[in-house]
Parts: C-alpha cells; structure tokens; sequence
C-alpha cells in the first residue's frame, strides 16, 4: 500500500464489513457505524449479529473442533498455518495499522508497531504449537506406566476491548490455535475491522473453515450470550474488571465453561533515590501517555522517594509538556485520540474530581482542542492521598498520580495498595533494592529500570483483581489445553476376584 496515497488520508466513504464464519464473509444485517475519533468521520460500517448468527459461529466452531481439521493435525502443520499467517501480516501491516488508527484514533506509527509485535505473536506461537507435549510418569512401579496428555480445551470464547482491538487479539489468537482449539470471537463494537480482516488472513493462510470465527456486536447482546452460550467450553475475556465479574457469574449459571480473564490495573512505578531520575522520568512519561493512557497496564501511580520527588517531578513536567498530542495520522504524533465520548468524559471528570479533592495538577489539567476529535492533555497531579478517586480508580487516561514515601517498607505498602495487580515498574540502580521490590510488589508483571517491555515469549496476566490465567508463550497455549491422566498397566493383571 502506497503510505503517501492512503495511509494518511481519511477514507471517503466508510467501509462495509460482513461477519465472519465458517471461512467466509456474512452480510445482510443491521449495521453500527463508526466515525474515527480522530476526526469525525464515519470509517467503518459493523453487522450487528443476532442470536441466530452467534449460534451459528459456534456450531461452526464446534464442527471444526470435532471433525479434528484442525486439532487432528500435527504441531508443525498448526505451526505452518501460524508461520504464513505472521507473513500475509508483514506483507498488510500498513493496512491493518491504519484501520486501527481510523477506529481506536490510536498513531500511526505506534499502529505499526503493534502489528510488528502482533507478527512476534504468531512466529512465537507458531513454535509453541510445535513444542507442546504432555509428561509422563515412569515411577509407578514396574507394572504401571502414566501419561499426561494435554489436549484442546475445544471450543473457546474470545471476548476483547477497543484499546488495544488488534495486539489484544493476536497476544491470544496464535495461542489458542497452537492449542488446536477452534474459536468465536467478539471484539469490541466500536474496534472491529482488524478482528474481521484476520478471518481472511487465516483462510488465506490455510487455517480450516469454522476454526476462526467473528461475530460482532454490543457487549450486552452478543457478549454476554458468548458468556453463556452452554456450547462454548472456554471464555477468554480481555475488558473491565465490572464486566469480568458478570462474565463470572454467567459461567456458573450455565456450564462451569473454563475461564481466562485479563482485567483492569492501577499500576505503580516506583522511583527509589538511587534510580537514574532522567531515566525514570522519561518512562513514567511513556507509561502513563502511551495509547493516551488507555492501557490495562498504565504506569497510573508514580511512588517516589521523598528526597527526590520534587527533582522528578520537575523532569517529569517538563518532559510530558513536550510530548506531541495531535492528529493520529500525523506521522510525528506520539499521542493520539482518546478513543469514544464516553471515555473522554470519564478520563476529564476524574481530573476534575483531582482537582476538587485537593491534588495538585503540576501539567496538563483538561482538554486539548485540535479541531474534531476529543484530545486530553497529559496530565501530572502531585500530592495524592491514598482515599483520592484518582488514587484508587483505573481512570484508563493520560493521568498520573504522584505519591511520597520515606521507607522502601512503604514504598512497597503503596504499590500493593490496590485491589489490582496487573503490573508494576521499579527504578533503582542497587540491584538488592530492585530485586525485594520486584519480588514483594503483588503484579503478573514487573519491570525494572524498564517499562512496557517484552515480548510474546513472556505470560500475560495479573494477580488480584486484575484476572485469572495467563496469555502468551507457552503459559498462554497451556491455558487452552486441559490435562489428562492415563495409566497403562503392563503384563499380568493381579486379579481382584480369586
Ligand atoms: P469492557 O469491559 O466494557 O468491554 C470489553 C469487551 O466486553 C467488549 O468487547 C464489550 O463489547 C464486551 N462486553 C461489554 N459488556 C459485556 C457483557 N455484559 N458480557 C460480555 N461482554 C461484554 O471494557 P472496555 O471499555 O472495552 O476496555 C477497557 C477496560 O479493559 C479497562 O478496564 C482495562 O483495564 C481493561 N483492559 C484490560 C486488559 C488486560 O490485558 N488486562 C487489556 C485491555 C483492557
């Protein structure tokens, strides 16, 4: 795709999806459309699928699962699939980059690079799918051999957010089909293009018809009937920590389907006196801006030692003030759109509760106007108190919230004082302070002297409140396999009736 011709340009007339299922497009529904938050102009027309087509996806679904098209082959052929997918990527990471622009308002080149982690995501998948293998137990005694085999869990439910439509889905998607799972997604209603546009890749790829599944739609419609549909036998859920509460209940009350969830955070970066301050600040910039803040693991809670803090923070002001807000298609935009309505006003009224509540806004404060399109300064509040909203509540913005500490002892307390715990950043240059941080600070990940670092090799996932489960590397394709004892006797039975 020629970049100067189309990747900058606004599409003149919304493109028309149909679902996808059983290896082909599906049209003829009702329609949402979608403007681009960037600028206001409708990109993208949706199918609102109904119950009938959710059931439909699943039958598909459960049809490539037990006609073993899929699960029957061997890990090399899975991995074949996943190896030209991560190739048909490279040759539309463009296109697909700017879909995600046009929906999530997220820059174009942060959407370039998501999509070169998304093509990590497959390659690593791909040697998952060959890798995975069961145990066995030769300690019995001589007349009794175990295997463990791991298979499919079978059929899995994928349910995904809108900040992140495209990396979110392919930190799962290569996973589960390394598994030799078959799967119905259902992405976010405003973020669906890219989700769709992978069902063609797969086909194209040689994944079987039926293994790869879209239907679109509300979360309270076609998301919550995926929660409790009775033939979906794993839910994979990526979202807020209300809706994962519900997607718990709605597998009790129907059938027990196993579940993976990947919910909300309120990250701490914790700055010890010793840290490289210029450092620790460009990434406590980066942590909270990155995707406008929109991120599950947002570095939202900045702790720093009270002998450096006002050092810090000066740095750290002085940096977000020149962090390039602006049109997401612009090239040098490091900060895009905040993606709907609904979270613009979340995003400004909890700076507005800051301010009411005492904290002191150090930048940033309110809304940017840049024409059409809802833009949010970068915002530093100093003198947070733990009871404070933006304290405690995942604001999912560009709104850090600056705490003291005089001991490491509190230090660690603050960072563990959320009922999240998706991830945590500490900056130190003694690796004895480092390292007790990083092993008492309750998070499924940590960064030191780092942030938003890694690769698909590593797990995903949080403690607490914050989900059940891990995704990626081969602790994501386990999550999708259940295990099974067998046991072999050899030779004679000793017989129980004499
Ligand atoms: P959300 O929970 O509102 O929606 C997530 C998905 O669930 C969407 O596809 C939505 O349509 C669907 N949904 C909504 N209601 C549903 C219901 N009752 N039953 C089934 N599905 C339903 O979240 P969001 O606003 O799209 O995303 C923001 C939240 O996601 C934040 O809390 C953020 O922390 C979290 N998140 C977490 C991670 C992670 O990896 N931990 C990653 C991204 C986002």
């Amino acid at each position: 795709m020629d970049q100067r011709t189309t990747v900058h340009s606004l599409p003149t007339a919304p493109r028309e999806f149909g679902f996808w299922m059983d290896g082909a497009w599906h049209g003829g529904r009702d329609l949402f459309e979608r403007r681009s938050p960037g600028h206001g102009v409708p990109v993208t027309r949706i199918p609102k699928c109904t119950p009938a087509d959710l059931n439909a996806a699943v039958a598909a679904a459960r049809r490539a699962f037990e006609d073993r098209s899929w699960a029957g082959l061997s890990g090399a052929e899975r991995a074949g699939v996943l190896l030209r997918t991560a190739e048909i990527l490279r040759r539309r990471r463009d296109e697909i980059a700017y879909w995600e622009v046009l929906e999530n308002g997220k820059p174009i080149s942060q959407a370039r690079g998501e999509i070169d982690h998304c093509i990590a995501c497959f390659e690593v998948g791909a040697g998952a799918a060959r890798l995975l293998h069961g145990d066995s137990f030769n300690s019995l005694g001589d007349g009794l051999f175990g295997m463990v085999l791991r298979e499919p869990v079978g059929v899995v439910g994928l349910i995904t957010p809108w900040n992140f439509p495209f990396l979110i889905l392919c930190e799962r998607v290569p996973f589960i089909l390394a598994s030799g799972c078959t799967m119905v997604v259902k992405p976010s209603e405003v973020t669906s293009a890219t989700t769709l546009i992978l069902g063609e890749i797969l086909a194209e790829a040689g994944l079987p018809k039926g293994a790869y599944n879209v239907v679109t739609g509300s979360g309270r419609s076609i998301g919550q009937a995926l929660t409790e549909h009775p033939d979906v036998d794993m839910l994979s859920f990526t979202g807020s920590t209300a809706v994962g509460r519900s997607v718990v209940h709605a597998a009790a009350d129907t059938n027990f389907k196993k579940l993976g969830l990947e919910l909300g955070g309120k990250n701490p970066i914790v700055v010890f006196a010793d840290a490289d301050l210029e450092d620790a600040a460009d990434g406590a910039a980066f942590g909270i801006s990155f995707n406008t803040g929109q991120c599950c693991v947002s570095s939202s809670r900045l702790i720093v030692d009270a002998r450096v803090a006002d050092e810090l923070e000066t740095i750290l002001s002085a940096k977000m003030k020149k962090i390039v807000v602006g049109d997401p298609l612009d090239e040098a935009t490091q900060v895009g759109a905040i993606t709907t309505d609904a979270q613009n006003q979340t995003i400004l009224s909890y700076i507005e509760k800051g301010k009411a509540e005492g904290a002191r806004v150090l930048t940033g404060g309110g809304a940017m106007s840049l024409g059409k399109g809802s833009y949010i300064e970068p915002t530093l509040f100093s003198g947070v108190t733990r009871k404070m909203a933006i304290a405690t509540d995942e604001i999912f913005g560009p709104v850090l919230s600056s705490f003291r500490f005089e001991t490491a002892e509190q230090a660690i307390q603050l960072a563990n004082d959320t009922v999240y715990g998706l991830a945590a950043s500490v900056w130190s240059k003694n690796i004895d302070t480092a390292l007790a941080a990083a092993r008492r600070i309750r998070a499924g990940r940590m960064w030191v002297n780092c942030i938003m670092a890694g690769g698909p090799e590593m797990p995903l996932g949080g403690f607490k409140q914050s989900g059940w489960g891990r995704e990626a590397g081969t602790y994501g394709v386990e999550e999708y396999t259940q295990v099974k004892s067998v046991h072999i006797e050899l030779g004679k039975r000793s017989h129980w009736i004499k």
